[in-house]
C-alpha cells in the first residue's frame, strides 16, 4: 500500500470515529461485573459476523467482551482460503458489517483508495479486496481479535459458561455469561463428503472444496468434481487454470440450477421478519429455497467452460467410485458412464449436523433441531432442514426437552445453518444489517433482565439535585 493510500484510510478511520461521536455513541459499559466471570460475552469467530457483532455490542454499551478465532490474522473466514471465485457472489457492496456507519462501508474504503470513478466502474467486488476491506474494518472499528485460539468445549456453570480454549497447544479456561457462535459454515457440522467417495478412496485421492487444495499438484492430471453448485465450478476453474489435463464436473440433475429463489429475500421485511412466520410457513419457504439452493453464477460457469478440456456431465450422479491402485480412480455414474481420473474433488456442500461440531460435543443432543419441533406433511420432509438448529428470534439455542439444559439459552448461534429459523444464510453480507442488531438486542435484554434487581436499584437510586433553589427563590410568590 502506498503512503497516500495509508493516509486516505487513516483519514477515513478518523471520519468514522467522528461519525460515532456525532451519533453520541460509545456509551460506558452498563453490564455489572460478576465475580468469577471473565467476559460478559465471548464471540467465537472473527469473520465478518464476529467483527460486526463485537462492534455492535460495544456501541450498545456491552463492553466486557472478547472475540476469538482459531485462524491466524487475515485467515479468518473463507475469503483467502476456500473461496476460490474471482468476485463475490453478492451484488456490489451491500451494507455489511459496519451497521449504519457510512465511513466504514466497503464503498467508502474503496473510494478512499481508488476514487469514486473506480468504484462506479467496479462490477462485483473482487474477493480478495473484500478480505482486505474486512482487515481494515477490524482495525478502523478497533476490534481486538484473539487469533490462533480455538474453542474446544463448553461447560455449563452456575450463572454462566466455562469455555475450554486452546492456543499453541496450550489449554486454558475462561468464564462468560453469554456465548455467541459466529462460526460460519463449518460451525454447523462441517463439510459433507458423500459415502460414495469417503468410503471408497484413500484420503490422498480426494479433497472437499472446503479444504486447502494445492491446485499446482493437479497440473497434467485428470480431475473429477462431484457437485454442480458454485464451489464445485470454482474448483474446476482453479484446477483448469493450474493446468489440469482434464476436468470433469458431475451434476445429478438434468440441467444446472440457473438461479436462486433467495433473490426474493432482497427486500427488508423478508430478511428482517422472516423469523416471525409460523414454523409451517418457514419450512415451506426454506424447502423451496433448498430445492434450488446453491447455483453457480454465470461468471463462475464461464471461467471453467472456456477451457476445451472441461467437460460437464449432467444427469450423472455417482453410483460407485473405485481406487484401482496407484493414483487411478474409476467413476461409474448412475446413468452408466465410466471414467478414469487421478483425483476427486467433492463439491458437495456442508452438513447441518451439530453432533459433528467439536465445541458442542457432549450436549448437541440437547439442542432442539427443526426435526424435533416441526413435522412436515408427508412428501415435504427434508433431512437437512430437519437437522438444522431451531433457534429463537434472539438466535438462542432451544432445549430439546424443556428444563433439561436451560443454560442453552445463553448460547446464541449466528452460523450458516441458522437460516432455517432466520431466513437468509446467516452471516452472509446482506444478512448482517438485519441479524446483528436483533442478536445484540437479545443479548442486551438477557443481560439486563438477569440483573434486574441491580438495574432497578440503579434506576430507583436517589440522584443529586440539579437545582439548588437559588435559581428561583426570589421569584416564589408569597402564599395568599
Ligand atoms: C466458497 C464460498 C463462497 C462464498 N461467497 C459468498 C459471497 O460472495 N457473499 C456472501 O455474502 N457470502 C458468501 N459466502 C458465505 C460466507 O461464508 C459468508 O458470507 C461469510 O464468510 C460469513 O461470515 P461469518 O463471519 O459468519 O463466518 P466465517 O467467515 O466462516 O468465519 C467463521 C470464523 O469462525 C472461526 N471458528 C470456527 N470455529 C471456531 C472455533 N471452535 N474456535 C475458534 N474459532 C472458530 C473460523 O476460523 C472463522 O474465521 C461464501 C461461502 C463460501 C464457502
Amino acid at each position: 500500500m502506498t503512503g497516500s493510500h495509508a493516509n486516505a484510510l487513516a483519514a477515513l478511520a478518523a471520519e468514522a470515529r467522528r461519525s460515532l461521536a456525532l451519533l453520541g455513541e460509545e456509551p460506558a459499559n452498563w453490564v455489572p461485573a460478576r465475580p468469577g466471570i471473565d467476559h460478559d460475552v465471548a464471540v467465537i469467530g472473527g469473520g465478518q459476523s464476529g467483527l460486526s457483532i463485537a462492534f455492535a455490542l460495544r456501541r450498545a454499551g456491552i463492553r466486557r467482551t472478547t472475540v476469538i478465532d482459531a485462524a491466524p490474522p487475515g485467515g479468518e473466514g473463507v475469503w483467502r482460503s476456500v473461496a476460490r471465485m474471482e468476485t463475490l457472489r453478492t451484488a456490489k457492496a451491500p451494507p455489511g458489517p459496519e451497521i449504519g456507519i457510512p465511513a466504514l462501508t466497503f464503498q467508502a474504503w474503496h473510494e478512499a483508495l481508488y476514487g469514486a470513478d473506480a468504484y462506479a466502474a467496479l462490477g462485483n467486488v473482487p474477493r480478495l479486496l473484500w478480505a482486505d476491506y474486512l482487515d481494515w474494518f477490524r482495525a478502523a472499528a478497533g476490534i481486538p481479535v484473539r487469533n490462533g485460539t480455538r474453542l474446544r468445549r463448553v461447560e455449563p456453570l452456575d450463572g454462566g459458561l466455562r469455555l475450554h480454549l486452546e492456543r499453541d497447544g496450550v489449554a486454558s479456561t475462561e468464564t462468560v455469561r453469554k456465548l455467541v457462535l459466529a462460526t460460519g459454515f463449518a460451525g454447523g457440522g462441517g463439510p459433507f463428503v458423500p459415502p460414495v467417495i469417503a468410503d471408497a478412496l484413500p484420503r490422498r485421492l480426494y479433497a472437499h472444496t472446503a479444504e486447502a487444495i494445492d491446485f499446482e499438484t493437479l497440473r497434467g492430471r485428470r480431475v473429477a468434481i462431484l457437485g454442480a453448485a458454485a464451489s464445485a465450478f470454482d474448483a474446476a476453474g482453479a484446477a483448469l487454470e493450474a493446468g489440469a489435463a482434464e476436468v470433469h464436473l458431475f451434476g445429478r440433475n438434468a440441467d444446472l440450477t440457473r438461479g436462486t429463489r433467495m433473490k426474493n429475500f432482497g427486500y427488508p421485511a423478508a430478511a428482517e421478519h422472516f423469523h416471525a412466520l409460523s414454523d409451517a410457513e418457514r419450512w415451506r419457504v426454506m424447502r423451496l429455497y433448498r430445492a434450488r439452493a446453491s447455483f453457480p453464477p454465470a461468471s463462475t460457469v464461464r471461467r471453467a467452460a472456456r477451457f476445451a478440456n472441461f467437460r460437464l456431465h449432467l444427469g450423472a450422479g455417482w453410483r460407485a467410485v473405485d481406487s484401482l491402485g496407484g493414483d487411478a480412480v474409476r467413476i461409474a455414474t448412475e446413468d452408466g458412464r465410466s471414467l478414469l481420473v487421478d483425483f476427486v474433488i467433492a463439491g458437495t456442500g456442508y452438513a447441518a449436523d451439530l453432533s459433528r461440531v467439536p465445541e458442542l460435543a457432549g450436549f448437541a443432543d440437547r439442542i432442539a433441531r427443526w426435526g424435533d419441533r416441526f413435522t412436515p406433511e408427508p412428501g415435504d420432509e427434508d433431512a437437512a432442514l430437519g437437522a438444522s438448529p431451531y433457534l429463537d428470534p434472539g438466535f438462542r439455542f432451544v432445549e430439546t426437552e424443556p428444563g433439561q439444559a436451560p443454560w442453552l439459552a445463553d448460547i446464541h448461534y449466528h452460523g450458516y445453518s441458522g437460516m432455517v429459523s432466520q431466513g437468509r444464510p446467516v452471516g452472509d453480507i446482506p444478512s448482517l444489517r438485519h441479524n446483528v442488531p436483533r442478536l445484540v438486542s437479545a443479548l442486551g435484554r438477557d443481560l439486563f433482565l438477569a440483573d434486574r434487581e441491580r438495574h432497578l436499584e440503579r434506576m430507583l437510586a436517589p440522584t443529586a439535585d440539579d437545582l439548588t433553589g437559588e435559581e428561583y427563590a426570589h421569584a416564589v410568590a408569597e402564599p395568599v
